[in-house]
């Protein structure tokens, strides 16, 4: 596929945008960000039209309403649109829109369209002139209600959150799911500032992804308080996130804090102490962070992901926590993403390795600044593993190999968009240097601050202004081979086969009916000892099982990493006694990552596996967030609608 690189680059002239990026409008300061109109930025997960009207403002007033488990209110939209313009599309997935006016209160004509399993439905509002007005609408007003099973929103009882006293609420908007909560226009390269007023009971806190202006909140009446925030950077409609619920906060450094439950607090902030120089490092590495405060937020355990970079506010699964900050890779990789992600974001999402492979790339290098190279070139091999592994399960030129997918919006493999888009970059750091690189990547990201990315628009900057020309680079580099075609080019570059000698050694000689006790698993970083599980063969006998659990304490894991890697061997072999760890487990946590292989390890051990996938699965899956159950779900065979 050849890309056609000049349309990637027109901008929406029809709405007036300067490729400046910045425009002063009526009394306010907000930025407008420019939505590109080539072929290959045309989004095909959004029902929104941007080139004739688009939303650059969003302003919420919602009441969360823990016991119907609603957020209902208004969202008032800013507007821009081409002349003549009639009608502006919105995105909508189970909305229950009550009203829709203008600015005056006057109101407008509206219309859900048919809709869509995964889309949900078109919302069209008219913003052509009244009668009697030459003026087109360019301000409306939705009042609506949230459905009560929104797919972006996860209400959790006291007995689900670490307190056990109080109700809790958390949003995850990747990719597509802040229709269900917010109509706007959910497409990644239209980026929109927005405000919020939400009111909570108290004595709930409610913090979201953007500048706190009221941090204790306002009275509101009828036991509630009101919380207002506002982001004056155009993002993403997916970064816009929002938990509330019993939650305490703790300075980490001048720029960064952490919220938790008051019973995590500690915890928490001791496992996040190293925040601020992971921000310094990050600064030194790609300039300066643009976003004000870093804070994070450790949800309760239902949390489906690791991390989740909401601006200023990163979410976090208390998994991470294993109490030696060995899992805090975690952390660097949603720092990295206030650049790559926040500040330059794939335009549509089969451009994801452009957020996340950029990102997995640029969490190694803070590694290395933080924790020395050694780390960084271990964590560098386990991720080409990762990579390793999805070629194996796709097949090596299968078209799911390709950087720039075209799959649904959440179905890349991480092993490729993830791990093979960072190994993609640092081979061509070892290529040019990394001084060089560094710099490049540096530029590339004060040019594209605050604007959307496609994949042939990244590769024209590269060429542009890293191989200026230089036909014996470009040959070097591969770099359309590297984004549009299956496989691993022939130039990648590979981890240091030093990086975990010992460990392979140790376990070629288990494998090799070696005693455990000689492996000195004790010594090991988690890096080394999730090598050594993952290297062990798959199929294991009892009593070999036995022995690995009695002399390195597997079942007793702190550590959510090499808790996983023990059970999905243990589980693969059958092997009974492990059967009651993973239901503790798979009860205590919604991490898809962990989740959801588990389950499946668990369904292709057949008659053994099967009865026991089925009956934890119905105790948990009432426990867990729509991310995870939608994949667990598929693997069962589950029915949807039996729940
Ligand atoms: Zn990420």
């Amino acid at each position: 596929m050849r890309p056609v690189l000049l349309a990637a680059f027109a901008l929406l002239a029809a709405c007036g945008v300067t490729a400046s990026n910045e425009q002063a409008k009526e009394g306010t300061e907000r930025m407008v960000a420019p939505v590109l109109t080539g072929e290959d930025a045309r989004d095909p997960h959004s029902f929104a039209r941007p080139e004739v009207a688009r939303v650059t403002h969003v302003a919420l007033d919602l009441d969360a309403d823990f016991e119907a488990r609603r957020m209902a209110g208004t969202a008032t939209l800013d507007l821009q649109a081409a002349d003549g313009a009639r009608r502006i599309i919105l995105d909508s997935r189970g909305l229950e829109i009550e009203a829709v006016t203008d600015a005056d209160g006057r109101p407008l004509e509206w219309a859900l369209g048919p809709a869509d399993e995964a889309k949900g439905q078109p919302l069209t509002v008219d913003i052509g002139p009244s009668p009697g007005s030459e003026q087109a609408v360019r301000q409306i007003r939705i009042r609506y209600r949230s459905a009560p099973g929104a797919a972006a929103l996860q209400w959790l009882t006291p007995a689900q959150t670490a307190g056990g006293e109080h109700p809790y609420l958390f949003s995850q908007g990747q990719p597509t799911l802040n229709r269900t909560w917010i109509p706007t226009q959910d497409s990644p390269g239209i980026r929109q500032t927005w405000e919020a007023r939400i009111t909570a009971p108290e004595p709930l806190k409610v913090v979201m992804s953007g500048e706190r202006l009221t941090p204790e909140g306002e009275p509101a009446g009828q036991g509630r308080r009101a919380f207002r925030f506002r982001m004056d950077h155009p993002v993403a409609p997916y970064l816009i996130a929002i938990a509330a619920g019993d939650l305490a906060f703790r300075e980490l450094g001048p720029r960064t804090g952490v919220w938790t439950e008051p019973s995590m607090l500690d915890e928490a902030a001791r496992e996040l102490a190293d925040t601020e120089r992971m921000m310094e490092a990050s600064e030194r590495l790609y300039g300066p962070y643009r976003w004000g405060r870093y804070d994070l937020i450790v949800l309760p355990p239902a949390f489906p992901y690791g991390g989740m970079e909401n601006p200023t506010l990163t979410f976090l699964t208390p998994t991470f926590i294993a109490g030696d900050k060995s899992l805090v890779g975690l952390v660097a990789h949603e720092l990295a993403h206030s650049w790559s992600g926040n500040l330059v974001t794939n335009a549509i999402w089969p451009d994801s390795w452009l957020n996340e492979g950029f990102t997995s790339y640029f969490e190694n290098r803070i590694m290395e600044a933080i924790y020395g190279p050694e780390r960084a070139a271990q964590e560098a091999a386990l991720s080409w593993d990762s990579m390793e592994a999805a070629f194996e399960e796709l097949g090596r030129d299968a078209p799911g190999t390709r950087l720039r997918g075209d799959d649904g919006p959440d179905e890349g493999s991480s092993g490729i968009v993830y791990d093979k888009g960072a190994i993609f970059l640092r081979t061509v750091e070892h290529i040019v240097g990394r001084e060089r690189f560094d710099a490049y990547l540096r530029s590339y990201f004060d040019r594209h601050a605050f604007q959307p990315m496609t994949s042939a628009r990244f590769l024209a900057d590269l060429r542009a202004n890293l191989v200026r020309g230089d036909a014996d680079l470009e040959q070097r580099l591969m770099l359309d081979q590297w984004v549009y075609q299956p496989g691993l080019p022939e130039n990648a570059a590979r981890p240091d086969p030093a990086a975990f000698a010992e460990v392979d050694e140790a376990a070629r000689a288990f494998a090799a009916s070696g005693a455990a006790r000689s492996v000195p698993y004790g010594g090991w970083n988690t890096a080394e000892r999730l090598r050594f599980l993952n290297a062990l063969p798959r199929e294991l006998p009892r009593a070999r099982l036995a022995e690995l659990d009695a002399t390195f304490d597997l079942t007793r894991s702190a550590n959510a990493e090499t808790l996983f890697a023990w059970l999905q061997l243990a589980l693969a072999n059958r092997y009974q006694p492990a059967v009651p760890v993973a239901e503790r487990f798979l009860l205590s946590m919604g991490r898809r990552k962990f989740v959801a292989p588990l389950f499946e390890t668990l369904w292709d051990e057949g008659e053994w596996g099967r009865p026991i996938a089925r009956r934890l699965y119905a105790r948990a899956r009432p426990t867990y967030h729509s991310v995870t159950t939608g994949t667990v779900d598929e693997t069962l065979g589950h029915q949807a609608d039996s729940s």
